[in-house]
């Protein structure tokens, strides 16, 4: 089994670490990631320089690209043979709700998807990793069983990424696995006007707080919960319900 890995958080991100050593005895794996930090890139590509891979070990490549680009090089230049999975993580933050539409570590999973790999982004709801970073060790042996369960469904369901969240507990805290859907966040104050040293205004995105809404499904309520949540995503963005209903703009009144 062929395992491609990759992250948002940049080649040496602790998270990534782990997943690799979660994964290790499920395949062969080959790393190709971002050399610095591209969260929140979402699924952009880079159309307006070259990008480089640079090799640091068997089957380790840096990329100065978005994670979109480090999955695309992957599959369709530095590995010789396609992927049987792609795995991206463990990204140092969850991505649950509304993040998957920023969030680079869950685009490369949608890559992965678009180029027909079954694909999973996987992240760690932790807050403060340097706080946490002991817990995200933690996750190494329950995620290693997730994706052990996972690789080995006879089939992975067609269009569809697996988005995972590993809640911030100990170990032997977890209380199991949850298939969860998408919850509501909102961000409040997470604009914050301030001066450059020069005098000017300026704004800095981040930080602030965050509420969640969403029902006793949704993927939030799971980590809340103390369960890993597993959430299918898939790439159609069509609002299917109202399809029906739209028909009727365009009839004669
Ligand atoms: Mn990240």
């Amino acid at each position: 089994m062929r395992l491609l890995c990759t992250n948002d958080d940049g080649i040496l991100a602790y998270g990534l670490a782990c997943l690799i050593e979660a994964a290790e005895p499920l395949g062969e794996i080959t790393v190709v990631a971002p050399d610095r930090e591209q969260s929140a890139t979402s699924h952009s590509l880079t159309l307006h320089h070259p990008i480089r891979p640079i090799e640091r070990g068997e089957r380790r490549f840096q990329v100065d690209g978005t994670p979109t680009d480090c999955v695309m090089l992957a599959v369709e230049a530095l590995m010789s043979e396609r992927p049987d999975f792609v795995l991206s993580g463990v990204n140092h933050g969850q991505n649950m709700g509304e993040d998957v539409l920023y969030s680079g570590t869950v685009a490369a999973a949608m890559e992965g998807l678009s180029l027909g790999i079954p694909s999973i982004a996987i992240s760690f709801a932790g807050g403060d990793l340097r706080a946490d970073v002991s817990m995200l060790r933690d996750q190494i042996v329950p995620l290693r069983q997730l994706l052990k369960r996972i690789l080995s469904l006879p089939s992975f369901p067609k269009d569809t990424l697996l988005n995972v969240n590993l809640p911030p507990l100990r170990g032997e805290e977890i209380r199991g696995v949850r298939l969860t859907r998408l919850g509501r966040r909102v961000y409040s104050d997470s604009l914050k006007p301030m001066q450059d040293p020069w005098g000017r205004q300026i704004y800095w995105i981040g930080g602030g707080s965050i509420e969640w809404s969403g029902e006793e499904s949704s993927d939030f309520r799971a980590i809340e919960d103390g369960f890993i949540s597993v959430t299918p995503l898939h790439l159609d963005l069509t609002h299917h319900e109202i399809l029906a209903s739209a028909e009727s703009w365009w009839q004669p009144q």
